[in-house]
């Protein structure tokens, strides 16, 4: 095997992750630490231009709250994400970004971001929340904005973060390694910031042989935020939450546009609207079935009932929206064909805004949407704390917002002194998307600035007999394939390691049908999750003899780990939560029904660091001070 040198970074402020919250964490902590002389440094796996969720741009801002305009007030907003979630979220939290948010909607504007703005002025809404937005190069403007502050010295790509240095419980900083140069990094901080986004391929996709990869959430997001906070003995929260989004069938095309703005129906295959036709079922999830608007997985769970039902497929009825905004025009044939042709251009540049794969396979597929209706579908699930799923690090709330109980000194500091998160790293506060996930990366990189300042704890020292042992585990899968890659005449098939992309298949494997993957019909239990426990078990033994070719692989190697303990940490929530609260995300056969009285709380999860033993825990769900 190659020699790897071993590249040693101080710093006062490590940031992980290039993504929307570690964009905003960078542009607001560079200006604090400017002025008290400090050193912020970001690190990200791939190329901060385009990485992470917005790498390939979005449509639409989903959260502005219009504070300025007077639209809406900071409570609205935690009513709408408490409804939404079944009555699980942080109010301190979700207060916090709330009330930030507009403002880094207004730095997006100020640094580029092309937003629309109706006739008479303002934002062009696609909803009360969203705002539309020409964002196909929307990461690169946000990113530029994090560079110019930074500085691009202080920026390390292409450096994958496998986990946290831990000597005494304390989190001293980050190990990983170069995926480009034999090159294995320590990182020596003396507060550390983590927003390495949420996690896809946990379970089997829907999209497997020729269509693998292509997933709703980013294939390069592979659970190493819950990896790194887990293993830095940090508090998780709603592991159990997972998001499941209804999209355009097969490449997961958005549907916001279509629902919100082109207010087009669903329906199943005989043009039943399950919507209108299946109302009464939401009696069942009483009290927030029968609020407005109707929460995500509720709608995914009516969705579902006709699918079970053989009334599929579902179909997002296209051509009859666009026809309904045109007929408005019907007595103009002029107006009429121009304002075809607008919805026409707007209906393909909303997925070539963030999913072109959607535009390509309509055009492979002759679809044109103002003729034909598409197949809607409810995808795998994926971790996103940032978005409708609600899965993170339990992180203290704002001193001025936050219940005792809620409040450890700074804002989204972890239950680990100095380890702060925010994004699709934080849970308990969703619907946060790109701009609030920005605006939580804002409060907590300042807040870190303000603990490095108060605190002013020493820069850490590591043992070097440490730093070689983790050297030593990150490179492993490198060493095992080169000893025995020629033991078999295919490298992929060997009876002395196993290859990640195998390890892969064997996790999802195990996820779909014990956890409620789509092959399960989203469905679990006590025996299924407790068997699944098992088989984890026995893949985290096998993770030990993980063989990699090159560091590609190897950096596929790492990934398929931190998978295994998000789905580990997933299965353990699901199988305490003794309830159904969120069918349409997943649903308990055992316990079919919201019970309110014993489970409207949060379950959190804590593994030791060291033993890998697991505690859980409920927390009381708690207002606002
Ligand atoms: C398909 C999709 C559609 C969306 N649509 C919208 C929308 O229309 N409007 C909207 O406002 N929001 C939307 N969102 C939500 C928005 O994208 C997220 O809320 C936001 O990107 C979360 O920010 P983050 O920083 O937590 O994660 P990300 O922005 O995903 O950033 C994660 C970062 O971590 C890095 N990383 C990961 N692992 C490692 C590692 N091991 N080592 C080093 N670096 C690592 C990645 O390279 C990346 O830079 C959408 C999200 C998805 C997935």
């Amino acid at each position: 095997m190659a020699n790897f040198e071993t590249v040693k970074v101080e710093t006062d402020l490590l940031i992980l992750g290039g993504g929307m919250a570690s964009c905003g964490a960078a542009v607001e902590a560079a200006h604090w630490a400017k002025k008290n002389n400090l050193k912020v440094t970001m690190v990200d796996k791939a190329a901060v231009d385009r990485s992470g969720a917005v790498a390939m741009g979005l449509s639409a801002i989903n959260q502005y709250v219009g504070l300025k305009e007077g639209d809406n007030t900071v409570e609205d907003y935690v009513n709408y994400v408490k409804q939404d979630l079944m009555g699980v979220a942080r109010d301190d939290l979700v207060a916090s970004i709330a009330r930030h948010v507009d403002g880094s909607v207004h730095l997006f504007e100020k640094w580029g971001l092309p937003i629309w703005k109706a006739e008479g002025g303002g934002y062009v809404h696609e909803g009360r929340w969203q705002l539309m937005i020409n964002g196909e190069s929307y990461k690169v403007i946000v990113a530029e904005a994090a560079k110019n502050h930074l500085g691009t010295d202080n920026i390390i790509e292409r450096v994958f973060i496998v986990g946290p240095i831990m000597e005494g419980g304390e989190c001293k900083g980050a190990y990983g390694f170069s995926v480009r140069e034999n090159k294995f990094y320590v990182f020596l901080a003396k507060a550390v910031f983590v927003a390495m986004g949420g996690a896809v391929h946990v379970f089997k996709p829907r999209s497997s042989g020729e269509g693998l990869g292509r997933a709703w959430y980013p294939p390069w997001n592979s659970g190493s935020s819950t990896y790194f906070t887990l293993k830095a003995g940090a508090e998780m929260t709603c592991q159990e939450v997972r998001f499941i989004p209804v999209r355009f069938k097969d490449a997961y095309g958005p549907v916001g546009a279509w629902f919100l703005l082109f207010k087009s129906r669903a329906t199943n295959a005989f043009g039943g609207e399950y919507m209108v036709e299946r109302r009464d079922e939401l009696q069942n999830w009483q009290p927030y079935g029968l609020v407005k608007p109707i929460p995500a997985n509720l709608r995914n769970w009516l969705g579902m009932l006709d699918v079970m039902e053989g009334k599929g497929p579902i179909y997002m009825r296209t051509e009859e929206a666009l026809q309904k905004i045109a007929d408005q025009y019907k007595d103009d044939p002029k107006a009429y064909k121009k304002k075809m042709k607008e919805l026409e251009s707007e209906a393909w540049e909303d997925f070539l805004d963030m999913t072109i794969s959607q535009a390509i396979l309509w055009a492979a597929s002759d679809v044109q949407p103002e003729e034909k209706s598409s197949e809607i579908a409810a995808a795998e699930p994926y971790f996103i704390g940032s978005h409708s799923g609600a899965s993170g690090a339990w992180v203290s709330g704002p001193e001025d917002l936050a219940p005792p109980e809620y409040f450890w000194g700074y804002e989204n500091m972890c239950t680990t002194k100095g380890l702060f998160a925010a994004g699709d790293a934080t849970g308990a506060s969703s619907h946060k998307f790109s701009s609030g996930s920005h605006a939580e990366g804002r409060i907590a990189g300042k807040a870190a600035v303000r603990y490095l300042v108060k605190e002013n704890p020493p820069m850490p020292t590591v043992e070097d007999s440490t730093i070689e042992a983790l050297k030593a585990k990150t490179l492993k899968p490198l060493e095992l394939f080169a000893e025995h890659k020629d033991f078999t005449s295919q490298t992929d098939v060997n009876p002395n390691y196993i290859i990640p992309k195998m390890f892969m298949f064997r996790l999802q494997k195990l996820m779909d049908e014990y956890a409620g993957g789509v092959g399960s019909q989203f469905t679990t239990s006590k025996m299924l999750c407790e068997r699944g426990l098992e088989l984890l078990g026995l893949l985290k033994e096998d993770a030990e003899f993980l063989g990699a070719e090159d560091l590609h692989e190897l950096m596929r190697c790492w990934e398929n780990v931190h998978r295994m303990y998000q789905a580990e940490a997933h299965v353990r929530t699901i199988l305490f939560r003794e309830e159904t609260r969120w069918p349409g995300y997943y649903f308990r056969a055992d316990f079919p029904k919201l019970d309110n009285d014993n489970w409207l709380c949060f379950v959190n999860c804590k593994m030791d660091p060291e033993t890998e033993e697991w505690e859980m825990l409920k927390r009381d769900i708690l207002p606002m001070s």
